[in-house]
């Protein structure tokens, strides 16, 4: 028997979920901006509702209609259907900004009393909301920096004495800006070691810096990998979004609760999402092959200290290079780097790009280059901030799909002047 071909992410992208003579035989799907759905008969109504309150089982075959925008709408269940297909996951809940997948998923699995363990540094927005928000509501956390081995948090999270008390393991890998890495194989065994019969710990992943075409959380044990699909997901710095995808369980919960926050994307924002995911990888792997030519460059320049790149990781940096190379297929278009001397040499660099922009952000057709120190880690208390290796020289750059040649004379000319 001749085996079935399976389609790749990449093929499937322009039409998978999407039925055109549901829209007029509209080659591209339509932007549903309605609010509300329109029944066909009362009985219809009543069967939908049933099963969005999940007050019966679906018959065979049945599945819940549209209803209201708040609760589901094309533009975003085909989204979701497409972005699972990348992960692998059974499905996916897609937010109106990164942020609110993090802070909707955090609240959904922890309770008062709760604790979240999680990886330092982590995304400034999500590293402000759980030490800053989730405390409000009894909910404690206790962070280990990226070189922490797992015994080492074993040792740290025993010695607290919350063991008992652990519900989530929160990581970002590779962690911004430094792309320190983490185990997450080791994560998943962590949070088996502690998980019980009546209560299961969750691994999270915010997995926006490799996924989802380079790092497969769900791979390794996580139940949720989170992304914020204002970057390579949407690639163009034209719209702000968020995902997460797992299993059907967890997704439910998830978008149950986001029903109830009323956090999901709105139709415009799901169909500028269908549009990138149709390039998503090309996008990516150019801006990959892009960043290994300019990070080789950075590596040998007089004036570059430090280069920070999963591409320049070598055997002899042990664990780290074992972990890049088990759980992530390419290096990424993501790079920091130090120049030498400090804050102000820094700025000279990114005052004289032509090319490059300055600004925040990331995933980006463009290149972007920022400074992390005063920019997006201002908020990290300057003590911690220097532990983990962000100072004032350091500069981080998203490389985007320009040639890399331009990118190279820009940076080369911009380091002139420092
Ligand atoms: C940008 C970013 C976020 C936040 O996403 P928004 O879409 O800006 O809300 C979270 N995590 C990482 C790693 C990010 O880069």
């Amino acid at each position: 028997m001749k085996k079935k071909h399976k389609f790749q992410p990449e093929s499937l992208m322009m039409s998978y979920g999407y039925k055109p003579e549901l829209s007029e035989g509209a080659i591209k799907c339509p932007i549903f901006q309605t609010s509300t759905f329109v029944f066909k008969s009362a009985e219809e109504g009543k069967a939908y509702f049933e099963l969005a309150y999940g007050l019966r089982e679906a018959r065979e075959k049945e599945e819940i209609g549209l209803i209201y925008s708040r609760i589901n709408n094309p533009d975003l269940e085909i989204l979701e259907n497409r972005i699972a297909l990348w992960e692998e996951a059974d499905d996916c809940a897609v937010f109106e900004s990164g942020m609110s997948a993090i802070s909707t998923v955090l609240m959904e699995f922890m309770k008062p009393g709760d604790l979240v363990l999680c990886s330092s540094p982590v995304y400034g927005g999500t590293d402000h909301f759980i030490k800053h928000f989730l405390p409000k509501f009894g909910i404690h956390y206790l962070e280990f920096k990226p070189d922490a081995r797992f015994d080492d948090i074993v040792e740290m999270l025993e010695k607290a004495g919350l063991e008992d008390r652990l519900r989530m393991i929160y990581v970002e890998t590779p962690a911004n800006p430094t792309n320190a890495l983490i185990d997450l194989e080791d994560m998943g065994k962590l949070a088996n070691r502690y998980s019980k019969p009546d209560k299961k710990v969750y691994l999270a992943v915010d997995n926006t810096y490799m996924g989802p075409l380079w790092q497969h959380p769900l791979r390794w044990g996580a139940d949720i990998s989170l992304y914020s699909a204002t970057k390579y997901l949407g690639g163009h710095s034209d719209v702000i979004a968020g995902a997460c995808c797992g299993s059907k369980e967890v997704i439910h919960r998830i978008k149950t609760l986001r029903t109830f926050l009323g956090n999901m994307a709105g139709p415009w924002t799901g169909w500028l999402l269908l549009r990138s995911l149709e390039t998503l990888k090309l996008r990516m792997e150019q801006q990959a092959r892009n960043a290994q030519q300019v990070a080789a460059y950075l590596q040998q320049h007089p004036k570059v200290e430090k280069v920070y790149y999963l591409g320049l990781l070598k055997p002899e940096d042990g664990p780290e290079y074992e972990t890049y190379k088990k759980q992530c297929s390419s290096p990424g278009a993501m790079l920091s780097f130090d120049v030498k001397g400090g804050e102000p040499e820094a700025f000279r660099f990114l005052n004289n790009l032509r090319l490059a922009h300055l600004a925040v952000s990331l995933g980006s057709t463009e290149t972007l280059a920022e400074h992390p120190a005063s920019m997006t880690h201002a908020g990290v208390h300057p003590g911690h901030r220097e532990e983990i290796g962000i100072t004032g020289k350091m500069v981080r750059m998203s490389v985007g799909v320009e040639n890399y040649r331009d990118i190279i004379h820009d940076i080369e000319q911009a380091l002139e002047k420092v």
